[in-house]
């Protein structure tokens, strides 16, 4: 017997309607390429998002083709978010930190019809519109009398000529759920990269999931900062979830400095704060260095890659700010665990409580997680077995898109390539990529346990730990570190912070200082080119 209840399926476009609708008179402030900051309300966006939907349709684009952006986080790209998908055109977004050579390459593959970009991105468009063949129309994310003469570029039109001249009606269509909404590429760490291809149903189950009080908590008396970028991922399905909840959006722009972020979380009252641990860095430097404090930021949600304990610490002691961590992937739209605390912890004393925050997190609804050893039998949920993450779930990939490297499932599960131990109550701690852990005697070291002692040493920036090749032990764990600005530390002394704080055997062999650790364009350390930097060091004791 069927359920008797009313069958519509989940698409994007009822999250602008919703939001218009509901939170009409709720803001939307961007900081913009031009500099100014730009602000009207979530009725101004559906308004101009119906004006995309219109202009997608005189373009006679077919359902599912794909439309890429190459864009900061701002208004225009909000409209795009929906506009494009709301039509069942697919949202493809680029990242602009990529190669252009990459960026052309990914173009292509992906067949994009249309491009969508910031003026910053003008130089990046120039060198690669030839190489990229599919695309007929390029639209430059400015006013009517902001397009260069001479770029070169076929067509090139501004955004505000291309929709502004649109009417602001229109229906958006129903269709299947599961039809393609956005695609995203990985970070392709090796070989080509590969597209995550989310449809409209994952897309709203997992902005609906993220929103829940124990994953993001996000209502309408939110204002959130998405530093995270919509170029990747969705910006976490920030958009999403905010449209759904009715909470402010404020958006960086190109201003992604300490200074810049700061100022705009004071300027509208930022409550509830997004990014990787980089921008955190930057941002925490220049309030330490301006001795500056926060009056209405709360919360911060940060992921992307491990935050570093002394990064939670300096968050909740110095500036009132409760960390939420957070774990997920590309190939997971991306949220899969956050981590808050359960009932039975209130009572823990606030370093019991800090041991949990400093973990990965719970799997939120949706997310079903298990670690395996080699032999791909389940390891007990004991807090101390590590072995490779698996994850399945209604926003967890199942094919990539084209059926690039094949089915990436293991009996229904996706692996995650990430190594991880789960406890009693459900929290999953990161140990390394497997690709990163170093095997050193038999034993595996957590290089992201090596890196957090460094970042806990008040002189280091940045750390990267990385094996390297041993004759007895196989590998020893050596340490990259960028020195803060002004600040000093040896070797040796660096070597004995780690006394009492890891096993002796997990101790770096050596301390390598390096002027800056190589990141990848989504922030994280790149580890394999800092071993082309390295190439030619040896281990003090190989
Ligand atoms: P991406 O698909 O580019 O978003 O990268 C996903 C990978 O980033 C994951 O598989 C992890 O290796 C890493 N990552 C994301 N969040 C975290 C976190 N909170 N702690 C440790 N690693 C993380």
């Amino acid at each position: 017997m069927l359920g008797l209840m009313q069958n519509h399926p989940l698409l994007i476009s009822s999250l602008i309607e919703f939001a218009e609708k509901h939170h009409g008179d709720a803001e939307v402030v961007s900081r913009r390429v031009e500099g100014d900051i730009h602000r009207y309300t979530y009725k101004d966006v559906a308004t101009r998002s119906r004006q995309v939907a219109n202009a997608l349709d005189r373009m006679q684009l077919a359902f599912g083709d794909r439309v890429a952006t190459l864009a900061w986080n701002g208004y225009r790209h909000l409209e795009l978010y929906f506009g494009v998908s709301g039509t069942g055109r697919v949202l493809h977004t680029l990242n602009p930190r990529l190669h252009p050579e990459q960026i052309a390459w990914i173009a292509n593959h992906a067949e994009d019809q249309v491009m969508c970009f910031d003026m910053s991105f003008l130089p990046i468009i120039k060198a690669v519109h030839s190489k990229c063949s599919t695309i007929k129309h390029y639209i430059v994310l400015c006013d009517a009398d902001k397009v260069p003469a001479d770029t070169g570029i076929p067509g090139l039109q501004s955004y505000e000529a291309w929709m502004g001249a649109q009417p602001s009606t229109y229906t958006w269509p129903i269709f299947d759920e599961n039809s393609a909404s956005s695609m995203c590429y990985t970070s392709g760490t090796t070989g080509n990269p590969k597209a995550a291809l989310y449809s409209h149903r994952s897309t709203i189950l997992h902005a609906m999931a993220g929103a829940m009080p124990d994953a993001l908590s996000m209502s309408a008396r939110d204002c959130l900062l998405p530093v995270v970028p919509m170029f990747h991922v969705n910006a976490w399905g920030l958009p999403y979830s905010a449209a759904m909840t009715g909470a402010k959006l404020v958006f960086p722009g190109p201003a992604m400095d300490g200074k810049s972020i700061f100022e705009l979380i004071e300027a509208e009252k930022v409550n509830f704060a997004a990014g990787v641990p980089t921008v955190w860095q930057m941002m925490i430097a220049h309030m330490q260095s301006g001795n500056l404090k926060f009056s209405t930021l709360k919360r911060t949600v940060i992921g992307g890659s491990a935050c570093p304990p002394a990064m939670i610490t300096a968050f909740n002691d110095l500036y009132g700010v409760e960390v939420l961590h957070a774990w997920g992937m590309t190939e997971m739209s991306p949220l899969g665990t956050v981590c808050t605390l359960k009932n039975k912890h209130l009572a823990l004393s606030d370093a019991d409580k800090m041991k949990i925050r400093l973990k990965q997190g719970r799997g939120i609804f949706g997310v079903d997680m298990k670690i395996v050893g080699d032999d791909g039998k389940d390891l007990p949920w004991d807090g101390k077995a590590y072995g490779d993450l698996l994850v399945k779930g209604p926003w967890i990939i199942s094919d990539y898109f084209k059926g690039e490297g094949g089915s990436p499932l293991v009996d229904g599960w996706f692996p995650t390539g990430d190594v991880a131990t789960i406890d009693a109550d459900g929290y999953m701690q990161i140990t390394d990529r497997s690709k990163d852990v170093i095997k050193s005697g038999g034993e595996w070291i957590s290089s992201i346990d090596v890196e957090n002692v460094a970042m806990a040493h008040p002189s280091v920036a940045m750390a990267a730990c990385i094996g390297m090749k041993h004759p007895k032990w196989d590998e020893r764990p050596i340490i990259a570190v960028v020195k803060k600005p002004g600040m000093d530390v040896s070797r040796e002394e660096l070597l004995a912070f780690y006394e009492g704080k890891t096993a002796k055997w997990q101790i770096p062999d050596d301390v390598v200082f390096v002027d800056s650790i190589p990141l990848g364009g989504t922030g994280k350390m790149m580890k394999t080119r800092l071993r082309e930097v390295l190439k030619d060091y040896k281990l003090p004791s190989a």
